[in-house]
């Protein structure tokens, strides 16, 4: 690209810590030599007989220490796992899987063996499993069947800096059940809390001042640049950076982006390959690797292969490498500034994905990527007027987050939410807010009741969304099970669509036979009855633009789902032809995600009076009809509604009553 980014050049040497280092390379050695080399190693007995001692502690480590891979190790190899298994808790997925595979290959056993992993549709244990890493999401889920975590001897709540909502509800569960324990005499559990920031007394002071230990990092300096001039397009601004680098920087000298989101990264990877052919012979070889929670594991795993010799990795990555994995050879960071956050407004009941400004803190973790293994350079595209701007912390997310699922997880528990002893309490108008919905959904009778109905206690069944655990269980008195499953499936997996930007016209057409005018429920249905109809499904789906392994994975999802309500005891169903009854199904539990037709294209939600469009990628794009459900909304700039189906406003009236009269949603159905 002919633009060039104007960075300061008067640049700021940030240390992340005080003490001088001396340069240490990993190189590639033994993975013994790369595990004693880690920071952890040096202080592993402390470690341990700290650990003995006490029933709770908490770890300070910086990113890359070694923190989640090395002291579950310690712990195993002193028998603390004697008698029970040790659960490391991960916010996200792609690190529960990582993390335990590369566990599992220093350990030099299979993952799944002494090492494995749960994550949401995935179980990789056995009986011998002593290291589990699971998503927090996952825990909580195993807490509703034994409240007081017996399988465990230690749960490890890691990356609690990141302040999930399930990691923040845990430490509230594996407190109580510490206590529990004790109380009725039981075999202890102990409590690990390892965080990758600094302001912990928070922690401390929640389990009762238990010790602190610090981890003593191994951070190089890095240069800080700021951009000169506000920037309008920071996902251009990001590549026009990388190649400003790229025809500088000697090879081996590898560069990681931080940007928003799966469509941008992609993007951003297909217009880099593009420049590459251009460059040829200018510059050392350049290999783009995307990452971001829903890539398949394999490609994940491939960014943590060291960079051959003479090329340069870029890696282009969401917020997920700035605590949760570590990748080495990073010399260079080019931070967006931005990060994509789900956002619950109480008030108008509407959740919204939204691009937007990231904290101080999450930009120093961004920038401490570049210094650990020698000194790096951070490249902030945003100016140091625009930093300075920023919130200090970010918001935790059961501040700001759809509580509805805690919530129902709660009740299941037996909780009561307005008085249990959260890390940080939530706005009262969440917990409201998420009651109402649950009452809405029929999980409980009213909303001073702590108690579940029956609807109730077989929704938190589901490791869904408590809206589309509904529409499941509803699926019954609709007679389409069979049509539900297929639809939530697909709804729980990334999009099965593949349009390369060369082909894009042939994949459009491809995709257009699918195309059903009613919407994309029964486009998404349309598309998963062909692919299990058909038996050569590699050929099938690539001459139809269609990810495979997305549909592959869509249909373990499905199978597990069909368990699921097989032990709910619904039968199977199917309206074959009859698809009406798919959509009014989809009503019973998304009845608040109702849209009515404006003028030309612009459109209202009823609920939460937004004004919205539908996203282009829908295929009521150009069809605009009177009213529309929708799965949810993504705002870019203005609002769009994503995942969008056709419904008849009278449906409303006969399948949610109390809610249109509540709601006085008569301008709708009258
Ligand atoms: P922390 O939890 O303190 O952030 P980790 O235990 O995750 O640190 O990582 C320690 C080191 O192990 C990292 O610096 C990295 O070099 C290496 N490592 C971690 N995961 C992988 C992986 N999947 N592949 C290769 N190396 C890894
Ligand atoms: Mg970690």
């Amino acid at each position: 690209p002919a633009t060039v980014v104007n960075f300061g050049s008067s640049t700021k040497k940030a240390r992340l810590d005080q003490r001088p280092t001396e340069v240490t390379k990993l190189g590639p050695g033994t993975l013994l030599q790369q595990r004693k080399s880690l920071p952890v190693y040096g202080v592993r007995n402390r470690l341990i007989s700290e650990i003995q001692k006490h029933s709770t502690v908490i770890i300070i480590g910086e990113t890359g220490s070694g923190k989640t891979t090395q002291i579950p190790q310690f712990m195993h190899e002193v028998r603390l796992d004697k008698n029970g298994i040790i659960g490391i808790t991960q916010p996200r997925r792609v690190a529960a899987i990582t993390l335990s595979q590369r566990v599992s290959q220093e350990m030099n056993t299979d993952c799944g063996a002494i090492v494995g992993y749960t994550v949401r549709f995935e179980d990789v244990t056995s009986e011998c499993t002593k290291l589990k890493y699971l998503t927090d999401g996952m825990l909580l889920r195993e807490a509703m069947l034994d409240t007081l975590l017996m399988s465990y001897s230690i749960i490890v709540l890691d990356e609690a800096h990141e302040r999930t909502v399930h990691t923040d509800v845990l430490f509230g569960i594996v407190k109580q059940a510490q206590a529990l324990r004790d109380e009725k005499l039981l075999k202890p559990l102990k409590i690990v809390v390892m965080s990758a920031t600094m302001d912990v007394d928070h922690f401390s002071d929640y389990f009762g001042s238990v010790p602190i230990l610090y981890l003593e990092g191994r951070q190089h300096p890095i240069q800080v640049f700021h951009a000169l001039h506000r920037q309008d397009d920071y996902v251009f601004s990001c590549l026009v950076t990388i190649f400003q680098i790229h025809q500088d920087a000697p090879a081996n000298q590898d560069i990681l982006v931080f940007l928003t989101g799966q469509e941008e990264i992609e993007a951003m990877a297909r217009s880099i390959r593009l420049i590459v052919k251009d460059l040829d012979g200018k510059c050392p070889c350049l290999k783009v690797y995307p990452l971001y929670s829903s890539l398949p594991s394999h490609q994940q795993l491939d960014v943590f292969r060291p960079t051959p010799q003479g090329m340069r990795k870029v890696i282009l990555s969401t917020n997920i490498a700035e605590t949760s994995v570590t990748i080495s050879g990073i010399k260079y960071v080019i931070d967006s500034g931005m990060v994509k956050v789900r956002t619950h407004h109480p008030g108008t009941g509407l959740d919204v994905l939204k691009v937007q400004r990231i904290s101080q803190a999450q930009a120093w973790q961004r920038t401490g990527r570049a210094g650990r293994e020698s000194s790096g350079f951070c490249y902030r595209v945003y100016t140091f007027q625009e930093f300075d701007a920023m919130l200090k912390n970010s918001i935790p997310e059961i501040q700001r987050c759809n509580l509805t699922n805690v919530v129902l997880q709660l009740l299941a528990l037996e909780i009561d939410p307005l008085t249990f002893n959260f890390l940080d309490k939530p706005p009262k108008e969440l917990v409201n807010g998420a009651l109402q919905q649950l009452k809405q959904l029929g999980a409980i009778d009213t909303v001073e009741g702590t108690k579940l109905t029956e609807m109730g206690h077989q929704m938190a069944l589901f490791p869904l969304d408590p809206r589309f655990s509904k529409i499941l269980l509803s699926a019954k008195d609709y007679g389409c099970l069979e049509e539900i499953l297929s639809i939530v499936a697909l709804l729980s997996s990334e999009s099965v669509f593949v349009i390369p930007p060369s082909k894009r016209e042939k994949a459009v057409a491809a995709h257009t036979k699918f195309f059903s005018s009613s919407g994309d429920h029964i486009t998404l249905l349309n598309i998963y009855r062909s692919f299990s109809a058909v038996t050569q499904k590699k050929q099938w789906c690539h001459e139809n633009f269609l990810n495979m392994r997305n549909l592959q994975y869509a249909s373990e999802v499905r199978s597990q789902l069909a368990e699921l309500c097989q032990r709910c005891k619904m039968q199977m169903s199917s309206c074959n032809q009859n698809v009406d009854q798919v959509r009014k199904c989809l009503v019973t539990g998304l009845f608040m995600n109702i849209a009515e037709l404006q003028r030309e294209r612009q459109y209202l939600t009823v609920e939460s009076r937004q004004i919205v469009a539908i996203h282009p990628s829908s295929v009521l794009y150009s069809l605009h009809p009177h009213c529309v459900l929708f799965t949810e909304v993504i705002q870019t700039g203005s609002c769009y509604l994503r995942q969008v189906s056709q419904v008849d406003p009278e449906w409303l009236r006969d399948i949610v009553p109390e809610y249109v009269q509540q709601h006085r949603l008569l301008t709708l159905v009258s």
